[in-house]
């Protein structure tokens, strides 16, 4: 079988099976149990921010690419207002100030505001407000792999709009997969084709190959999600949802996958779902000390400690993984490795704004949230903020270095989405036996 992939990960010493064996019993259940949690379930995202590369593009009419809205008593009481409380455990007060600080809200909010420091008797000079607004600017100019949005959105129940099938495909999905190969990724030279064929990937740098691979490896993951969660015919074998009929639909993987329908790409495509993983994963090693320490406030204590205990879980079983993927062998040499930095991030940050321009909402809410986690995790692999431990922990506070609550929840559930991918891609293998 095509999808019986062999031997190591490309740029990874790890094996597929190894990462199999270590997501499909380890990391998917718990992470999919993870993710049912309110904190990991609504993200703040802004679907009307405008295209800015193109304006021709109709409003997309299908059915099944609308965004059911989040209704207001829904969402917890401790995200309202975003006074997200993004506070570590062992913080003086004077710190948990600070870190509050750095929510821009702040200032639009003051009522919420005032309650949540309540505690603190201080109060906050809008000259210190200024310092810290071009502090933060300049913080996301240099570390972040994501452009911010310009106004924060909405939210959204994932739970609501799983990604699935929504039947957006043709011109409008091939402008965005092109631009983002062609314009946004680097290409091997003198490469004519429109998307880049595998063979030609490994004369490229080490760095330049990893940037193909995650886009690649995202790109799969989306794909395989709508072929295992096709919208069907009543023959089929079904999960009946509200609103359709959902399930895993063999022939349309085989024709995104297979070595004959693919020109022979289809298998690398494969491999680089799991050159992604990896990635990720090593990201979330690599901030585990940071994510351990994090609240999770929701403003339900006895839900907020079980997610504590159970991303900890998770943590454990994830730092114990042996075969990391090795960020440190990036980038290095001088000048010319920072040039070649800048190209990566500037070229992300490019891809993270095309998502602007998806003409599906569904497609874009977790093409969005997609990016954003992958961002996060490219900010903590090469940012420099996450590299030495101990001193970085002093700093979070003497710098206000940390990650937002919507950096963690893009990050945990575009991991998450990484970790069902593998999963179904064994099912696939074993409708195909
Ligand atoms: P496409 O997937 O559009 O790919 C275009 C070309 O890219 C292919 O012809 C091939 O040459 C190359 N290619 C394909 N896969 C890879 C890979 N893994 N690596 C490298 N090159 C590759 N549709 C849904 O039904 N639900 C969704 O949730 C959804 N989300 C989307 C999110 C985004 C950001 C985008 C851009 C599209 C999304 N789509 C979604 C559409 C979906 O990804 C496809 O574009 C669509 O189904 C058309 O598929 P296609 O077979 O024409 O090839």
């Amino acid at each position: 079988c095509f999808c019986k992939l062999k031997g190591s990960i490309d740029d990874c010493s790890c094996s597929v099976d190894t990462v199999d064996y270590f997501n499909n019993m380890k990391i998917y259940p718990r992470v999919q149990s993870l993710l049912v949690r309110d904190y990991f379930r609504f993200y703040k995202v802004n679907l009307k921010q405008e295209c800015p590369f193109w304006t021709d593009d109709s409003k997309c009419a299908i059915r099944y690419c609308h965004v059911q809205p989040c209704q207001e008593e829904d969402i917890p009481d401790g995200l309202k207002g975003d006074m997200l409380r993004n506070i570590h455990f062992n913080e003086s007060p004077v710190d948990k100030y600070k870190a509050s600080m750095q929510y821009n809200d702040c200032l639009h909010s003051a009522k919420d505001h005032n309650r949540e420091l309540g505690y603190l008797n201080t109060t906050i000079s809008s000259e210190n407000y200024k310092d810290f607004e071009l502090w933060q600017q300049y913080d996301d100019a240099q570390d972040n792999f994501c452009v911010k949005e310009s106004s924060p959105g909405e939210y959204v129940d994932l739970l609501l709009n799983p990604e699935r099938y929504t039947g957006y495909k043709g011109p409008s999905a091939h402008r965005i997969w092109r631009s983002i190969y062609k314009e946004n990724c680097f290409r091997p030279e003198n490469s004519p084709h429109n998307f880049i064929q595998s063979s030609k990937i490994n004369g490229m740098c080490l760095e330049k190959r990893v940037f193909y691979r995650v886009i690649s490896g995202l790109h799969a993951s989306i794909n395989i999600h709508l072929c295992s969660k096709y919208l069907l015919s009543p023959k089929d074998n079904l999960e009946i949802v509200p609103g359709g009929r959902w399930g895993p639909n063999l022939q349309e993987f085989q024709i995104r996958f297979s070595p004959e329908t693919t020109g022979g790409e289809g298998p690398n495509w494969l491999k680089n779902l799991y050159f992604t993983y990896l990635l990720e994963l090593r990201a979330l090693a690599k901030a585990a000390p940071y994510l351990e320490r994090e609240e999770y406030y929701t403003g339900n204590k006895v839900q907020d400690k079980d997610t504590r205990l159970a991303i900890n879980d998770i943590l454990n079983i994830i730092k114990s993984f042996p075969d990391h993927f090795n960020e440190s062998v990036m980038f290095t040499g001088g000048a010319e490795a920072q040039l070649l930095k800048e190209q990566f991030r500037q070229h992300f940050r490019n891809i993270s704004r095309i998502m602007d321009c998806v003409g599906c909402d569904k497609c874009k809410l977790w093409g969005k949230l997609q990016t954003h986690g992958l961002g996060t995790a490219l900010k903590i692999l090469f940012s420099g903020k996450f590299d030495k431990w101990e001193s970085t922990l002093h700093d979070f506070n003497k710098k206000k270095f940390f990650l937002e609550r919507s950096e963690i929840v893009a990050l945990i559930n575009a991991f998450g989405r990484l970790s069902e991918s593998i999963f179904e891609l064994d099912k696939f293998r074993q409708m195909m036996r």
